[in-house]
């Protein structure tokens, strides 16, 4: 009964389905995509904590996501207009997250795997952001800016592999934003108050850059702007702020640009939001004949649709994962992964 799935010709007229379970943190999301690329359904219900104004126990979110899978499939389901009986492959975000989270997306996949006897892959949740981006916009082969809560990292492939080409070297661009925002009074996520804020000045208050060859670090602009909340317009602070935090990024990027050879610019991740970050990359990739490429937010955000979509080219390229197969990982890194398609 779990066998290794045959492997699927990817230009083969016949319709494949694929129903992606994210699960990797405080969002439970349920995708469904087929192999021309086209989505059918992508919904997530978020865990918040209670009683604190930022962060959350991660045991807390895994019952949250134990409690909200089930109801979550049927409206995805009804959503689609679609049945089990359709799917023809079970994919769930295996690696990197919180354990507890990723253990109740493994367990409900082999479940439903099981159950309708369906094939099941699990993935890597940050190479699922970066490939729903090409899956969506057509690029062909950018270099990622993958920009979220926890991460910042500059990605470029490179044959079977994504390869980091700069990170951050302590916290990740959206935490940097979030913390900010919280010490300036604003509730979780900040980020995008701040974003709107951006636009509200442009007076520019001198605060730390932090580019060292082709990493960066936010500690530094984060203290010093800790600082001065009493002493300057907020407005001009944030506006300051995001505006160094996103122009160290993009210094990054030019470099990873050379280095790489890459034409194209793809933003992923939550932050990929930020019509601040949006406006500085237009002018960055006119002036270089770039290409630049956004991912509708629905899917930059943590979602079902992108482990769908991986699963699914893992599953035409590979075949399915054996259920003993089917463990988790909390801290697989994107460059870890082979990727044979
Ligand atoms: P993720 O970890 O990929 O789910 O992304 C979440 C992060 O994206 C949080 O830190 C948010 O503050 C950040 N974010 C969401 N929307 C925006 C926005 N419009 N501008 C800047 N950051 C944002
Ligand atoms: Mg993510």
């Amino acid at each position: 009964m779990f066998s290794v799935f045959k492997k699927k010709n990817k230009n083969s007229k016949h319709r494949l389905l694929s129903l992606g379970i994210e699960s990797t943190a405080h969002t439970l999301g349920i995708g469904i995509i087929d192999n021309s690329g086209k989505e059918y359904v992508n919904i997530k219900r978020q865990f918040k904590q209670e009683d604190t104004a930022s962060g959350f126990k991660p045991f807390d979110a895994a019952n949250f996501h134990y409690q909200n899978a089930l109801p979550l499939l049927k409206d995805a389901l009804t959503k689609a207009n679609l049945k089990m009986k359709d799917i023809d492959v079970i994919s769930f975000s295996k690696s990197p997250g919180l354990a507890p989270s990723l253990s109740v997306g493994a367990t409900f996949a082999r479940t439903l795997s099981i159950k309708y006897n369906k094939p099941i892959v699990g993935v890597n949740h940050c190479v699922a952001h970066l490939e729903i981006g090409k899956t969506l916009t057509g690029a062909k082969d950018p270099l990622f800016i993958f920009t979220s809560g926890a991460n910042t990292q500059i990605i470029a492939r490179n044959y079977n592999k994504y390869r980091v080409v700069g990170e951050t070297l302590d916290m990740g661009l959206g935490n940097l934003l979030d913390t900010f925002a919280r010490d300036l009074g604003y509730g979780f996520p900040g980020g995008p108050v701040l974003d709107k804020m951006y636009f509200e000045s442009t007076n520019y208050i001198d605060l730390p850059y932090t580019v060292k060859g082709m990493d960066l670090a936010f500690s530094g602009l984060l203290t010093s702007a800790q600082k001065k909340i009493e002493k300057v317009k907020k407005e001009d602070l944030v506006y300051s702020f995001v505006h160094t935090a996103y122009a160290m990024v993009l210094e990054v990027c030019e470099r990873a640009l050379s280095y790489t050879k890459k034409k194209e610019i793809m933003v992923v991740g939550g932050v990929a939001a930020s019509k601040a970050l949006k406006s500085m990359l237009e002018s960055f990739c006119k002036q270089r004949g770039v290409k630049m490429f956004l991912v509708p937010i629905a899917a930059c955000m943590d979602n079902g649709l992108m482990i769908a979509d991986l699963g699914l080219k893992e599953y035409i390229a590979n075949g399915s994962n054996k259920l003993e197969e089917t463990i988790i990982n909390p801290t697989e890194r994107v460059d870890q992964v082979i990727i044979n398609f």
